[in-house]
């Protein structure tokens, strides 16, 4: 039988890895437990912002994974970075076309998946729903059909409280009505009914993570959040912020908020990420279908985030006042009670470390870019 289990260990393992990297000299601590599964997980998306958080995390605890990832958004050199920790097998492939899963499925003892693949972007997903529904809901699709055919029955999939839409109440918990306002949020909702739907009928099992806020980079390794065309607040502010270029705007100011900004429930990386080990371990012991919230249950105005970053940055960082985002809820919190309770998370990072981490991989990818340009 195959199972995941947070094994308990005697023994402090300490694995040296040198990294020169702007954290200089680490040597990291394994933590004090393996998830005991011997077979392969295959992570969808694994070259992006959270799948390659968490391909780390399971190599670091010796699991043997697989990454598949298109490349579209997610990038090789975060590959590469991974692959100087651990050596696993990278497919280049797009979810969209069901031969190069099923190519997949055959070729390798895949046990679980944890599907991270996907398109997120809220005001990409309002001008060009096409790609949303091609992407999100396509290629979930053809991943369940082959999972099915191929017997594999244990799913752990990225989802958000962009399904919830404006909020009833606050925080919210997953019993919340679910009237998402956005192509992107419906391509998730219609992704977890789906689900459902295919674990009536074929006992697909799956736990669907709700994510609030992601936010902040690997403080062990050069990795972190890297989009091409940055949307996001935290990256926003320290690029503006370190290049000087004062870029950064505030999406509105007149919310009824105690200051007038949108406030977020912003949760660090690795603390979301270790949600994912509790919800494959969940998924070893149970074989239950299960959904949560991943959020800290805390909330961050806009004003308050740049402020911390100012903290950081040990300087003022200016801004512009700009028009609300269409779709922006004034203030989006999660109830993580049930998160807590049957999974046991319970997220622990500060926002100031977390911002100090994202500073951090701001900081590597400006020098890297740098380097670049002097190249050519
Ligand atoms: N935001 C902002 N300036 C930016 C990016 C975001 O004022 O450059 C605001 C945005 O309106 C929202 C909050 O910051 O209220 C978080 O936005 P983000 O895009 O990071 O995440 P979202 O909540 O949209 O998933």
């Amino acid at each position: 039988m195959r199972f995941f289990g947070l094994c308990p260990q005697n023994d402090d393992v300490t694995n040296l890895s040198p990294l020169t990297t702007h954290h200089s000299l680490l040597i990291i601590k394994a933590k004090k437990f393996l998830i005991y599964n011997i077979s392969m997980i295959l992570i969808t998306g694994g070259a992006g912002y959270i799948g390659s958080h968490c391909v780390y995390e399971l190599l670091k605890h010796n699991n043997d994974v697989i990454v598949f990832d298109n490349l579209s958004t997610g990038h090789k050199e975060i590959i590469d970075e991974l692959k100087k920790y651990r050596d696993f097998k990278f497919v280049l492939g797009d979810l969209k076309n069901k031969n190069d899963i099923d190519e997949l499925f055959k070729n390798y003892d895949i046990d679980s998946v944890i599907h991270f693949a996907g398109l997120s972007i809220v005001s990409e997903s309002v001008k060009n729903p096409k790609i949303y529904y091609e992407n999100n809901v396509l290629g979930s699709l053809n991943l369940f059909n082959s999972m099915i055919e191929n017997n594999v029955k244990k799913i752990v999939f990225s989802s958000t409280c962009a399904i919830y839409g404006d909020p009833d109440y606050l925080p919210i918990d997953e019993n919340h009505q679910k009237k998402p306002i956005n192509p992107y949020g419906k391509t998730k909702l219609t992704v977890e009914n789906i689900l459902d739907d295919y674990d009536y009928s074929y006992g697909l099992k799956s736990v669907r993570l709700r994510y609030f806020n992601a936010c902040g980079a690997s403080t062990e390794i050069n990795i972190g959040e890297w989009h091409n065309n940055e949307t996001h607040l935290i990256p926003n502010i320290l690029k503006s912020a370190l290049t000087n270029k004062n870029t950064l705007n505030i999406f509105g100011t007149d919310y009824p908020t105690k200051d007038g900004t949108c406030i977020r429930d912003y949760v660090n990386i690795e603390d979301l990420i270790n949600a994912h080990i509790k919800a494959l371990d969940y998924l070893g012991k149970y074989n239950s279908t299960n959904v949560f919230n991943i959020g800290t249950g805390l909330g961050n105005s806009v004003k308050e985030i740049i402020s911390e970053c100012e903290k950081i940055h040990a300087q003022k960082i200016k801004y512009n006042i700009s028009p609300k985002r269409d779709g922006d809820p004034a203030v989006l919190t999660a109830n993580n009670n049930k998160a807590k309770d049957i999974l046991k998370w319970v997220p622990d990072k500060m926002i100031k470390d977390t911002i100090l981490s994202a500073y951090n991989w701001e900081k590597y990818l400006l020098l890297r870019s740098i380097k670049e340009c002097n190249k050519t």
